[in-house]
């Protein structure tokens, strides 16, 4: 509240309130305002929030154990993060993926045996939902494409009655880590549900109002897709860790640097900490808007 002349009646005024959602337009009181709102709604748009900064790591990942720190524009959707952690992880996005708000009071799963896991498989199969233990999560954000993609179906276990989901495309950043009803949220993203790889998100503070993404930190070259999960990944640098590879690892080594879908021509010899932020950051910028 400042004192100036309402924008409306043009009236000096000791107290004048802002437009609560723009915080652009002054008045004298509601009734100015009100007054104002059918011609001032077409220009009025909610005011910028400051970008988040979040430090996403693959907690399963070790030597090195590969992270990113990527700020992250408050009204960007959770889809465009999908794109910018693709990016920034060297990921291929030939998988699906979910984000989901983890409730840490939740109980844990139970174990479940074999004939109860292809009962519940079965099931869902034709496309009923069985609930795989207490529900774990406050929300699931789920791919707007998702009929696209073959893993699509193990995301079931990912799915809950009691969990609501909304599609990436729909969702922002800024409203969901703001929500009361989850402040205590652990932040997942899940890549590929077959080969499950789980990245925590942790957000560590905000920065300046930025529509961009930037990845301003990081360690760990992007992890080969369809590696066959963490075990695979250590198979594959462990060849290239190898004074004399056997065959089998150079078959390894001549798959990642020729054809898995994110190859690198360069393999990790003497790479495993490779991250290159200036090109991280550039294709941020040519293919996020
Ligand atoms: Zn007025
Ligand atoms: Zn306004």
């Amino acid at each position: 509240m400042s004192a100036g002349k309402c924008e409306v009646c043009l009236e000096e005024k000791p107290k004048l309130v802002n437009c609560g959602r723009c915080g652009d337009r002054k008045y004298c009181g509601a009734v100015c305002q009100r007054k104002d709102w059918p011609t001032h709604k077409y220009s009025c748009q909610p005011k910028k929030q400051p970008s988040w900064i979040l430090k996403i790591t693959i907690p399963d990942s070790r030597e090195p154990q590969i992270h990113r720190t990527i700020v992250c524009p408050d009204g960007a959707t959770f889809e465009q993060l999908h794109y910018a952690i693709q990016i920034a992880f060297g990921w291929a996005n030939k998988h699906s993926y979910d984000f989901v708000a983890r409730d840490p009071t939740a109980e844990e799963r139970p174990v479940e045996d074999i004939m109860a896991l292809m009962k519940r498989r079965a099931a869902q199969d034709n496309g009923e939902q069985r609930d795989f233990g207490p529900r774990q999560n406050f929300i699931r954000i789920v791919n707007p494409n998702d009929h696209k993609m073959a893993d699509s179906l193990h995301s079931y276990d990912r799915r809950h009655s009691q969990t609501p989901e909304k599609k990436a495309d729909k969702v922002y950043i800024g409203e969901q880590f703001n929500k009361k009803e989850w402040k205590s949220a652990e932040w997942e993203y899940m890549y590929d549900h077959g080969d499950n790889w789980g990245h925590e998100i942790e957000i560590i503070g905000r920065g300046k109002i930025d529509d961009a993404f930037k990845c301003t930190e990081g360690n760990g070259h992007g992890i080969a897709e369809d590696a066959g999960s963490m075990p695979g990944w250590e198979d594959l640098k462990n060849a290239y860790r190898a004074a004399k590879p056997t065959d089998e690892q150079k078959e390894k080594m001549h798959w990642f640097e020729n054809m898995a879908s994110n190859f690198d021509p360069e393999g990790l010899k003497g790479r495993e900490n490779f991250v290159d932020l200036d090109v991280i950051n550039s294709l941020l910028t040519s293919n996020i808007e």
